[in-house]
């Protein structure tokens, strides 16, 4: 058995973990907060600076809210708003909130019949000051409402209509909401916008299998990063067993209470931007904070199969720093350290969004060039390399010229993964072997094999 000490361990590195995922999720976000109670403003900003990110602007009363928001440009991104302020005796604050668009988030001592009112007037949520728990209510209700405006959730269903109730709500909640009317349109979206994170999969037709769809889905997006929510009305049979046994994630039955679904979908999204933070950080090199290997085999392949499904070109390439043994024994390796991160970010802001670039290990970086055939890839490649070579690194007090060899390979045929990368690593070897400084591809070999 484990001692107790243990398990409290794991569940204090978890909520760590679960805090800096949320920083860094609302980071440079604004929020504002409506209070005339020190005490609850004070704990409430202290919590949203230091556990979700956001940057905190205060009023105490009607007359300072007006002003603030008068006088700012910033679009706080919603406000957590006291119902009972010097100056607003009847609601006026959070009537003033709606009429200039900021979503407001209810935190007050009025009970059940203000609720249904404030919630009719648009507030987001409504928490009350009745509980030790309230604060933290707010805080997690904050956090699920700043990531909902970041989620984009796609409705599936082959009768676009039967899901209106579903978009009505979701958009309520700042969803980002797009509907795909049948299978094909529903993978082709996820196949051109890679951005969606909660599919809505609406199970009720019949000559309709949502289940054989979810497994599509599976196949056209990488594991975890879609979330597939079932909805449908039968509940006497092993519809919603069958889905998530299939790898569903969520199975919403019909009819719902309002509060309820939104509240799974919530949670869901913010379980889902949880596990993207903590992902992205696992996703980086820690010395140039480019991908790393294991994001570039895992976006990689993703990227070859769409670009394939799509008909579309791709190639792949790497770039090896030269002599860089040399450089490290001449000038140590913090300076080497130095190199790298100048190479690496140099290489970042040269490339387009349709490039992927990583670190591959040590002085090598990989990179695949989506839509671009190998001719237009060497083009680029041999631009990279020129600036490479033109532009001294500073580092250690002086002016460093370093080089690159790059090796090419067009992405075609049905390969496994590891053998573009072999290709481009051998015109790689051949760039080394023909004196570095260059870009080598399979056009670098045509005029001699004509020769
Ligand atoms: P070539 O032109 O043939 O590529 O020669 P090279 O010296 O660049 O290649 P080689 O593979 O012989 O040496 C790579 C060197 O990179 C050896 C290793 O010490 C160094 N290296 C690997 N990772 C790091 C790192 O994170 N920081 C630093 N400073 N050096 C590193
Ligand atoms: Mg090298
Ligand atoms: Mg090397």
């Amino acid at each position: 058995m484990h001692p107790v000490g243990c398990n409290e361990k794991g569940r204090e590195v978890d909520r760590n973990s679960q805090r800096q995922a949320a920083f860094l999720r609302h980071f440079g976000r604004s929020v504002l907060i409506v209070e005339d109670s020190r005490m609850f403003s004070t704990a409430l900003r202290f919590r949203l600076e230091t556990e979700l990110g956001v940057s905190v602007t205060h009023c105490g009363d009607m007359d300072s809210l007006k002003a603030v928001v008068e006088a700012s440009g910033e679009r706080f991104a919603l406000a957590i708003v006291d119902l009972n302020l010097p100056g607003s005796p009847d609601c006026e604050a959070l009537d003033f909130l709606v009429s200039r668009s900021i979503r407001p988030f209810v935190f007050t001592a009025f009970g059940q019949p203000m609720r249904d009112s404030a919630l009719a007037k648009g507030a987001l949520d409504y928490v009350m000051k009745d509980s030790p728990s309230a604060l933290q209510q707010v805080i997690v209700g904050v956090d699920r409402i700043l990531a909902s405006e970041r989620t984009k959730v796609l409705l599936v269903s082959p009768e676009p209509g039967s899901m209106a109730l579903e978009e009505a709500l979701l958009s309520r909640q700042r969803f980002q909401v797009q509907m795909a009317d049948g299978a094909e349109r529903a993978l082709d979206l996820l196949d051109e916008t890679r951005d969606i994170d909660i599919i809505l999969l609406d199970l009720d037709h019949p000559g309709w299998d949502g289940v054989l769809l979810l497994g599509e889905i599976r196949r056209h997006s990488t594991p975890m990063s879609v979330r597939v929510v079932g909805i449908s009305s039968r509940g006497q049979d092993t519809t919603g067993a069958r889905f998530l046994k299939a790898g569903g994630d969520e199975f919403i039955l019909r009819p719902y209470c309002h509060d309820d679904f939104t509240a799974r979908m919530l949670h869901l999204a913010a379980l889902h931007k949880q596990f993207l933070a903590l992902n992205l950080l696992a996703s980086r090199d820690y010395l140039t904070d480019v991908y790393n290997r294991r994001y570039f085999f895992e976006a990689g392949q993703r990227i070859v199969s769409q670009a394939m499904r799509r008909g579309a070109q791709a190639s792949i390439a790497i770039v090896d720093i030269d002599h860089f043994k040399r450089l490290n024994d001449t000038y140590g390796h913090e300076v080497g350290d130095a190199v790298l991160k100048a190479v690496s970010s140099r290489l970042k802001k040269r490339l387009a969004g349709n490039c992927l670039l990583a670190r591959l290990g040590g002085e090598e970086f990989g990179m695949i060039f989506d839509g671009l055939g190998v001719a237009d890839a060497v083009a680029r490649c041999e631009i990279l390399r020129g600036e490479l070579a033109a532009t001294p690194i500073e580092a250690d007090g002086e002016p460093l010229t370093i080089t690159v060899s790059i090796g090419v390979a067009a992405i075609e045929g049905d390969e496994v993964f590891d053998n573009y990368l072999n290709a481009a690593d051998q015109f790689l070897y051949m760039a080394k072997h023909a004196g570095r400084n260059c870009v080598f591809s399979e056009f670098s070999m045509q005029p001699a094999l004509a020769g």
